[in-house]
């Protein structure tokens, strides 16, 4: 079974999908984690990112194994090295969108997300999960939030991970990767027709986590 979770950045993805996934015992797969562990790659190769099939190479090149651990979090793996805290740097965050955009980078990472998901019973949160990844997902979630709302909460996630970043900082790149995400010409970020449209601006954690079950029962 494969449940899809797409939406904008901050909208709470990563945490519902996470939740849901220890609740059934599903694989989480964090999607987001795999272009992101790519453009680390790229940056300390110091690539061009215009260069397509450079960067096309590096993506073909790569291992990138998502682990999940027994408490529900996540460990990311590149080349076998743990990139796990690296990849949330703003370094690379103020990139990742413009290599997601690459078809030929999208066609190798989609592979390996649908090998993934064939195996198992998986949660996967992205932004394409649902339109282009898994069409045929057993049930299809689209996570939304105002933006002033989405950049507050990525800006908490930073600073209590230690990183020195201001709030307009943040907001600015939230803004900027939906415009990346959902205009780009390859598996835009847009809501599935199928999908179940949550609103989570006003909602806690818990309340998202009850109504997406809710939907799966
Ligand atoms: O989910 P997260 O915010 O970590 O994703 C980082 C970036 O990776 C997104 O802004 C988007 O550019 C890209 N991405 C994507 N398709 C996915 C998941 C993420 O293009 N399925």
């Amino acid at each position: 079974m494969i449940i899809a979770i797409d939406g904008p950045a901050g909208a709470g993805k990563s945490t519902i999908a996470k939740q849901i996934a220890k609740k059934l015992t599903f694989l989480y797969i964090d999607t987001g984690a795999m272009y992101r562990a790519l453009t680390l790659k790229a940056i300390e190769q110091n690539l061009d990112i215009s260069d397509t099939k450079r960067l096309t190479q590096l993506a073909a090149n790569s291992a990138i194994d998502l682990i999940n651990n027994p408490d529900g979090s996540l460990k990311v793996l590149l080349d076998g090295r743990d990139v796990t805290r690296l990849i949330r740097e703003p370094r690379i965050t103020k990139l990742v969108s413009d290599i997601a955009k690459v078809k030929e980078v999208r066609q190798i990472l989609v592979k390996l997300q649908r090998e993934l998901g064939q195996k198992n019973n998986a949660v996967l949160d992205g932004r394409d999960i649902g339109t282009v990844v898994f069409p045929g997902a057993d049930k299809k979630f689209y996570l939304d939030a105002q933006a002033k709302e989405r950049a507050k909460r990525r800006y908490k996630e930073l600073l209590e991970s230690g990183q020195i970043i201001t709030l307009q900082e943040v907001e600015q790149d939230v803004l900027n990767r939906d415009r990346i995400d959902s205009t780009r010409e390859f598996a835009p970020l847009k809501k599935a027709d199928d999908a179940v449209y949550i609103d989570t601006t006003n909602m806690s954690i818990e309340q998202v986590v009850n109504e997406v079950s809710k939907h799966l029962k």
